[in-house]
């Protein structure tokens, strides 16, 4: 299925320039070490080539010693300096010719610069490159979601969302996956926070719509009427703060003829506070089309109870790193049945995200948890296998 522009590649110069400058992250130590002994070889020949170091002063045994601060840090800088002295010290000439030695004093002090400027090239360089290094991450990582989007590496995986009570599959969440060619995969914490920064979430997340509402509407076909089962796909905060997304939901609707209620979309509370006042006008564009809307994540964001009530949202998600502790942590508890009463106090609906044990699922049941989704239920699964999950389920 086709993306939707995807835009031009962004930041070529800038990742060329950054690379070259920093051309140390990219190769392996082997290959570093075997860059620094030629430099330093060829360093050395030069200097005998223009017929030694009274000729020229043979400055650009700067270049490997630099190359050592930068890449490795002030232990190799310290040792290419050494090296460099005296290659470019009692290892070369006055004159080559000749044979006429360096004095000491001259050769020593060179080599005494050498050491220092290394030194203070990693000094210099340390701060700054685990966030270098950060940023060419990132700059090759969405270099690689541009190639991913037009080769067509992504597809979705469904997690089933059941009622606590019965147990009974009552919809899926969509989630994004992407397999490159070499077949490993990248996990969505780490791509989505580059597609949003890069804003190729738009893009991304239009196709997630179409692909989900389609996905939904054969399985709305297949399932008896009577049955009851609803999609939820992921917003991020770029996609709600664009001004386009209710027409990309309207026009994911109409190509699917999905039903609006069947989908639920979902907004991390971490989106939802970047701006109130723009978020509940979002939301209230989106209601009008008719589909559902949850909070995401609730309870990692700092205001979450100041705001709750003014979302017109119908689904409240509790965040996993709660569920998680729910059995041990009795903080975790509490929250999660605050979390759960204050969903039902605003007419909406407590999903608990995360669950794996029998013992989460019955506490959370005690609590009067309506919804649920977790490893102890289903992982996140083809296709194909909720199809089949779905169609036991009808026959049962
Ligand atoms: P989320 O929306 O909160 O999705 C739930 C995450 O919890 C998923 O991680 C799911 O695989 C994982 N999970 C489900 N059950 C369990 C469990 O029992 N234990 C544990 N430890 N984890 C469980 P996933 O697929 O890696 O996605 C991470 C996040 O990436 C999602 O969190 C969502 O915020 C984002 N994301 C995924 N797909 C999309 C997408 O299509 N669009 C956008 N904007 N964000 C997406
Ligand atoms: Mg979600
Ligand atoms: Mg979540």
């Amino acid at each position: 299925m086709p993306v939707g522009d995807i835009g031009k590649p962004l930041g070529r110069g800038q990742y060329w320039a950054k690379r070259v400058l920093f051309a140390s992250t990219g190769t392996s130590n082997a290959t570093s070490w075997v860059v620094l002994a030629v430099a330093l070889t060829g360093c050395w020949l030069l200097g005998h080539l223009l017929g030694g170091a009274g000729r020229v002063a043979p400055h650009w045994f700067y270049l490997p010693v630099i190359f050592a601060g930068v890449r490795f840090g002030p232990g190799a800088a310290f040792v290419t300096g050494v090296f460099a002295g005296v290659l470019a010290g009692p290892l070369m000439p006055l004159d080559v010719a000749d044979g006429v030695p360096q004095t000491v004093p001259d050769w020593a002090t060179r080599l005494a610069f050498f050491v220092l400027i290394g030194q203070v090239v990693a000094f210099l360089v340390a701060r700054s490159h685990a966030e270098l290094a950060e940023e060419l991450r990132r700059l090759r990582l969405h270099e690689d979601l541009r190639r991913g989007l037009a080769l067509d590496e992504f597809h979705l995986a469904y997690q089933p969302i059941v009622t606590l009570g019965t147990g009974e599959i009552v919809g899926a969440e969509a989630l994004l996956r992407w397999t490159q060619p070499d077949g490993s995969s990248v996990c969505p914490s780490t791509f989505v926070p580059v597609a949003e920064d890069s804003g190729l979430i738009v893009p991304i997340g239009a196709w997630v719509l179409r692909e989900a509402c389609g996905q939904a509407s054969a399985w709305s076909r297949s399932l008896p009427p009577e049955r009851d089962f609803k999609i939820s796909v992921n917003v991020s905060a770029l996609q709600l703060a664009d001004p386009d997304l209710p027409k990309h939901v309207q026009a994911a609707l109409v190509e699917s003829g999905l039903r609006p209620s069947v989908l639920t979309l979902e907004v991390t509370e971490t989106a939802l506070i970047v701006d109130i006042e723009q978020s509940v006008a979002a939301l209230v564009a989106l209601k009008a089309i008719g589909v559902g809307l949850a909070i995401d994540d609730f309870g990692t964001g700092q205001s979450s109870l100041a705001y709750a009530h003014r979302f017109p949202v119908d689904v409240i998600k509790v965040d996993q790193s709660f569920v998680a502790r729910i059995e041990t942590d009795t903080a975790s508890a509490a929250i999660t049945a605050s979390v759960i009463g204050l969903a039902h106090g605003l007419g909406m609906q407590a999903l608990a995200e995360g669950i794996e044990t029998a013992g989460q699922l019955a506490l959370l049941r005690s609590m009067g948890c309506d919804l649920g989704q977790g490893y102890y239920f289903d992982r996140p699964a083809t296709p194909e296998a909720l199809s089949e999950r779905l169609a036991l389920a009808s026959v049962g």
